[in-house]
């Protein structure tokens, strides 16, 4: 139970791989940590159907059961679980200073020694019909995650940029026909990524073009596509579809009170989870534009609880 007007030593905002492994580090560190599940309980991992690379679970996990593994983990070790969304944020610039977090209602808030930031990332959608609705049945974020499910089919991608070029080539090794729909007339993409997916034979590049249709019945069975440049329409089988239009962090809440990047990360100090202000860490996707996988965010949770215990110790 959480005490009435009790300082904490870690509050931690987010409940994916990031928030629950911090959870259980700074648990098992006596920092008694109290975490905010937020919107989306579980994170990203929960809106994908079978979890096949996270080391441990040799026959694949599905995302909701491993994000309900790391939480009783963590309850396991009596982190307080608040199913709340965090809606202001206070940051002190002092060290050893107090930080606020309130909640929904009244301005309630929980003043606190250490936070620890893991709000994730959210992946753009493309805003047709349909594309939620075959979330998890067809339509996916990450190749990585389920493309082992399209073996010997089918799949389109769409975007440009470096994320649907590496996806490109790892379902090429996979699927039997990777069609890759791209907006402009040219990559985003970087040279080298460019270059390697030009030597694979079983890509297909549709440039200067458009998905304007999703098509299904229980399943994902198909796209339109439309050539902006000579307007012809053309539909195409598939079994996937991975949308990589790219992501964007979570960081709005904390838009006034951290540094961010140009493309709103959380800056973190290099070889760390330290943030601008003293005793707030971030962990996960909201600092890392690159990896974004959940054994990298799980693993950036253990730095910040490992940096908040720290940090307390100095303070
Ligand atoms: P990017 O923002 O770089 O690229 C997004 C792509 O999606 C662009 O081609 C963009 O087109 C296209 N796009 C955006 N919105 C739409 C839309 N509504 N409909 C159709 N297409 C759309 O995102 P990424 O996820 O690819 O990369 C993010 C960052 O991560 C980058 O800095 C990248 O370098 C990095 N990264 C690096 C990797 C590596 O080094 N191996 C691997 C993966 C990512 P347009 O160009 O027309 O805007």
């Amino acid at each position: 139970m959480l005490k009435k007007n009790k300082i904490m030593d870690c509050v931690i905002i987010g409940s994916g791989p990031a928030g629950y492994t911090a959870a259980i580090y700074a648990a098992r560190a006596d920092l008694h940590p109290v975490l905010f599940v937020g919107m989306q309980p579980g994170g990203q991992l929960t809106s994908t159907t079978k979890v096949d690379n996270y080391p441990g679970f040799y026959e694949g996990i599905s995302g909701n059961e491993l994000m309900e593994n790391c939480k009783k983990q963590a309850e396991r070790f009596n982190t307080i679980i608040i199913h709340k969304t965090i809606t202001k944020v206070y940051f002190s610039d002092k060290k050893g200073g107090i930080h606020r977090v309130y909640m929904k209602k009244n301005e309630e808030n929980i003043e606190s020694k250490g936070i620890i930031i893991a709000t994730g990332s959210s992946p753009k959608f493309l805003g047709l019909d349909e594309e939620k609705k075959f979330l998890g049945l067809g339509v996916s974020f990450c190749a990585t995650c389920d493309g082992f499910f399209h073996k010997g089919k089918d799949v389109a991608i769409i975007g440009g940029g470096d994320t649907a070029l590496e996806e490109a080539s790892f379902l090429s090794k996979i699927c039997r026909n990777v069609y890759l729909v791209v907006r402009k007339n040219y990559f985003r993409a970087s040279k080298a990524l460019q270059y390697r997916i030009s030597k694979i034979n079983n890509v297909n590049i549709f440039f200067c073009s458009q998905i304007t249709k999703i098509m299904g019945n229980d399943f994902l069975e198909g796209i339109q596509i439309l050539n902006t440049k000579n307007k012809i329409s053309r539909t195409i089988l598939i079994s996937g579809l991975f949308i990589a239009i790219g992501h964007s962090p979570n960081t709005k809440l904390f838009k006034n009170q951290l540094n961010l990047d140009e493309r709103g990360y959380i800056i973190v100090k290099k070889g760390s989870t330290s943030t601008n202000k003293p005793g707030v860490f971030a962990a996960g996707d909201v600092q890392d534009p690159t990896y974004r996988q959940a054994i990298t965010s799980a693993g950036t949770g253990c730095m910040a609880a490992l940096d908040l215990e720290k940090y307390l110790c100095f303070c």
